[in-house]
């Protein structure tokens, strides 16, 4: 082939890129409890050290709702593409990244860890020093078509595992995983209270502590959740619409408690929970849904010699394992999946706590 030709060729399929669209879809959130399907400008080429993902899926979480409703504390800059967990495939690789091949099946960690200091160097990544924010949260997320990311970010799917369940992975099940093993250090044969046992990281944990041969109690809002719950494998499912959790956590122990409770509500249920731990008792945390501030007895607290862990997103380590999970066979619970045009009912539904496990927003 001459050089003209070729020089043609290339014209050719640049006027045919230039046709087929040279922008891409990305959900961006314009102002509070506003968000937009945009086109945009595709990211360049992947720089050195980079991986572009074509994403597939979007997993919903309520840090998403927090997003979207707006936080006092929360620095960042409107306009702002949404999506904080999600997978996809690799669609280019920048210069100088071996470990990753076009085409493969991935997910990425989103919180723009420096990958230097000595949290991240000893693999405690959420504990990052100089973290640059969390995608979809303080910088433009992943629900776009296309998005450049830190290879050393990107994690690759095991066969078997669809995308849409790897999509639960780098939030849901890694902050379940390391809330339950790294923090809470939940061992074979323990009790355990799952608070809000319907939601997305509640599924989870009641599967991973029965997976494990736990006792698992949960709290549910509804009758329908309860059989749910039921299904999944929680031995004593409570209904705390219509009955005190705590009373019937200490009845079903013989006035014990339990080892550890798996807490994310907040305000609304910390102290019952407190009541329903052993003494010597963990209590883990990561979430307040229902507020951001209550009280605590401290004579209760060491007199019980209570343990608190608070715990927010996970290590790479712990998505890398929450992915080995699922191709063992420990999926995600998934609620519903919709398109990118429902994704503010999605969000309306997330808050108003009307699901049964997670929502995917498929490409
Ligand atoms: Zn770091």
């Amino acid at each position: 082939m001459s050089a003209a030709t070729a020089a043609a060729d290339q014209a050719r399929s640049d006027a045919a890129g230039a046709s087929r669209s040279p922008r891409m879809r990305a959900l961006t959130l314009v102002a509070d409890r506003r968000i937009e399907l945009l086109e945009v400008a595709p990211p360049p080429p992947p720089g050195p050290g980079e991986a572009q993902l074509k994403i597939g899926a979007i997993g919903l979480n309520h840090i998403d709702v927090w997003g979207w409703r707006g936080m006092a504390f929360a620095k960042r800059k409107l306009p702002l593409v949404v999506g904080v967990e999600a997978a996809g495939v690799i669609a280019a690789l920048g210069p100088g990244v071996a470990s990753l091949r076009i085409g493969q099946r991935v997910v990425a960690y989103g919180a723009l860890t420096c990958g230097t200091c000595r949290a991240c160097r000893e693999g405690r990544d959420n504990l990052c020093e100089n973290v640059g924010g969390i995608m979809g949260f303080h910088v433009d997320g992943f629900a776009r078509d296309r998005v450049n990311v830190p290879a050393r970010l990107v994690v690759p799917v095991p066969d078997g595992v669809s995308l849409r369940d790897a999509a639960c992975a780098p939030v849901a099940f890694a902050t379940v995983v390391h809330m339950l093993f790294d923090n809470a250090k939940l061992e074979p044969g323990e009790s355990i209270l799952v608070q809000a046992g319907g939601s997305g990281i509640g599924t989870a944990a009641i599967k991973m502590a029965k997976a494990i041969g736990c006792t698992v109690f949960t709290t549910v809002g509804d009758d329908a959740k309860a059989a749910k719950a039921k299904a999944l494998g929680a031995d004593h499912v409570i209904n705390y619409r219509s009955e005190r959790f705590e009373g019937v956590v200490r009845k079903l122990t013989g006035k014990k408690g339990v080892d550890v409770v798996f807490e994310h509500v907040g305000p609304q249920t910390f102290n019952g929970s407190l009541l329903c731990l052993k003494k010597g008792g963990r209590l883990v945390t990561c979430g307040s849904t229902s507020g951001q501030a209550t009280n605590v007895n401290l004579f209760q607290l060491y007199t019980q010699q209570y343990r608190i862990f608070g715990s927010f997103g996970a290590s790479l380590r712990n998505v890398r394992e929450s992915l080995a999970k699922m191709a063992d066979g420990l999926t995600p619970v998934v609620d519903t999946e919709v398109s990118l045009g429902e994704f503010e009912q999605a969000l309306a539904r997330l808050e108003s706590r009307q699901v049964f496990g997670k929502i995917i927003v498929a490409f």
